[in-house]
Formats: structure tokens, sequence, C-alpha cells
């Protein structure tokens, strides 16, 4: 292969930067020609693609964000729309795409792999959601962020004996709410795969004020309710000062840690290696610190499931 072209598609996460600095990096090193797509599949059909050099990735390791930028295009769907976008590779010369994204973004390119473009997908997102991989680039920039106020936020629950619910990303995933809740130190934790009883979670506040507590955190996944939601619904059982902090797109934003610049590092190599031996179709993971590569297939086949020990734990150790 002598040509190939990366994109970023989907929500934004910190570490895609390192991504695409991996990808191309790695094909220069192997004499590959390297071209960026800027705004995702949108970029692709409108032909919005640049040659990158060794120097178009350079001082952007540590930068949150993606400077491909990255766009929602639901015509892409359209087989029409999208033969438009693979007549631009293909007049380029461009025969391997690396397309840095969630879900959405990886059933695009299934069907650019389909269609003639050879294609492997790079997991990145917040909300480490995506089955074929313990964790996608992101989620651990994500959770530090989260982490800090929910620190920042104990502080001044415990000085004015409040309860506080913090509502964070994961519409479907309770990934960081729960590893936010366990790294946090929350007094409950209100996920999408698990339903709670809103008096249970009263009735543990209760008794945390009976043995003396100064403040509770709850953290819910936006998923499951709004944070003001939360609030109403805990009045009906307890009488106690709440205040909600919605987390929002913070949560997206920001330099990306040392592990997820590492992560996306590797994958961003591990994906042009992939398409230097032939193989597309695949989007690449880390399962037990091993790189690793499943069919988008396989993806798609079943749900992204949370981790049943680390919910037990949380709750046990909530207590
Ligand atoms: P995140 O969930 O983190 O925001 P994502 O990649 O799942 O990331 P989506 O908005 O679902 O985000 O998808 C990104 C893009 O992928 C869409 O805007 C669209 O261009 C393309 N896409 C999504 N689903 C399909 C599909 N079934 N066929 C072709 N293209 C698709």
């Amino acid at each position: 292969m002598k040509k190939i072209a990366v994109l970023t598609s989907g929500g934004d996460s910190p570490g895609m930067n390192a991504a695409v600095r991996a990808v191309v990096r790695k094909a220069i090193y192997h004499d590959i020609e390297v071209y960026g797509v800027y705004q995702g599949y949108q970029g692709l059909i409108n032909n919005n693609i640049k040659e990158m050099d060794r120097g178009s990735v350079g001082d952007k390791i540590q930068r949150g964000g993606t400077f491909l930028q990255s766009a929602r295009c639901p015509e892409f769907k359209d087989p029409e729309v999208r033969k438009k976008g693979i007549q631009n590779l293909q007049q380029m010369g461009i025969e391997g795409l690396v397309v840095v994204g969630g879900d959405g973004s990886y059933r695009g390119a299934q069907r650019l792999n389909e269609e003639g473009i050879k294609t492997i997908g790079i997991p990145g997102t917040i909300d480490n959601d995506i089955n074929g991989t313990d964790f996608t680039i992101g989620f651990d920039t994500a959770l530090n962020t989260i982490i800090e106020v929910v620190d920042k936020i104990r502080d001044t629950a415990s000085s004015h004996e409040r309860t506080f619910i913090i509502e964070v990303m994961g519409r479907d995933a309770g990934d960081l709410a729960l590893w936010s809740a366990l790294a946090g130190g929350a007094e409950t934790v209100l996920i999408p795969e698990h339903k709670k009883d809103v008096q249970e979670i009263a009735d543990k506040i209760q008794q945390g004020i009976e043995r003396g507590k100064k403040h509770s955190i709850i953290i819910v996944a936006e998923g499951v309710m709004s944070g003001d939601h939360c609030s109403e619904e805990l009045k009906k059982y307890i009488n106690v000062d709440t205040r909600v902090s919605v987390l929002g797109h913070m949560q997206r934003g920001g330099s990306p840690s040392g592990m997820d610049r590492v992560l996306a590092s590797r994958f961003g190599a591990y994906a042009v290696n992939l398409l230097m031996a032939g193989e597309s179709g695949y989007a690449v993971g880390i399962q037990n610190n091993k790189l690793t590569k499943t069919k988008f297939e396989d993806i798609f086949s079943s749900h992204h499931e949370i981790d049943e020990d680390m919910y037990r734990l949380t709750n046990e150790l909530s207590i």
C-alpha cells in the first residue's frame, strides 16, 4: 500500500490528535504517503483532503480535540453519497483509510470497506462504550477531569453539609459514572445498566447523616436522568440541602492524559501495520494490555457491557 488517509469522526475525544500523529508518522516512517481528511465523512465527500508531512502533526500530541476536526454527516448512510467519497479517495490513489471514532463512525468505515476502500477503525470516544477493547481513547482523560471536579465539590459539600448530585456524560454506557464514583469515593452511582430505587438512595443518605457524615455525593449518568430530576426525586423522600452540578462538555476537552496519549500512539501505529499487511475491516483495541483486532461485524453483534465486579465493589466501598 502506497497511500493511506486518516480521519476523525463522531464526538471528539482527547487523544484523537495523538492517534492521527501516530498514523501519519508511522506511515511516513515506512515511506507511505499519508493524507488527512478534514471534518470526518463530510470532508471525505467534499474532498477536503490534504497531504500530511511529519511537521503537520508536530506540536499536536498534547492537544485536546481533533485538529482534523470532526462532523456529523448523516447523509453518509446513503450509498450514493458514499460513492462520492470513495471516488475522491480513488482519484488520489488512496487505498487505505484509518477512521478514529465511535460506533457510528465504525458503521461508515465498514460500508467503505465493503465498497472498495480498505479501512481500519480506532476507538476514540470518552464513553468507553465500544466492544472489542478494554479502553477507548479519551476515557482516561475524561475520567480524570470528572475526578478533579468531584474532589473540589467534596470540599464545599462537607463545609456546608450538602448532598451534591453530579451529572456526567453517558447516555447508554455507565463507565464514566461508575469509574468516577469509585475513584471519587461517591456515596451513590446511577448508571443506565442498573436500576436503583430513589427511596433506597434517600435511606442511605439518611443513615449517613445519623452516623455524622458531613456530605453525600451522588454521581448520575445522563442516560439515567438529569441531575435536576434526580434532585427532585430525592426531595420526595428526604429533606436535605441538595445542589446539582452538570459537567457537560468540559468532560470532552482538555489535554489528553499520559495513558490516552500512549494508547492512541499504539493504536495509530498498529492500524498502519494492519493496512501494510493488507488487512482491513477491523477495529483495533486493547485487551489485557495486548493490541487486538476485531472485525467490525463482531463489534456490532453485541452491546457494550459494564464491569459488574466494579459495580459491586463501588457499592461495597460506599457503605
Ligand atoms: P460518538 O458516539 O462518540 O459521538 P460515533 O462515531 O458513534 O461517536 P456518530 O455520530 O454515531 O458518532 O457517527 C459518526 C458519523 O458516522 C455519522 O455522522 C455518519 O457520518 C457516520 N455513520 C453513522 N452511522 C452510519 C451508518 N449506518 N452507515 C454509514 N455511516 C454512518
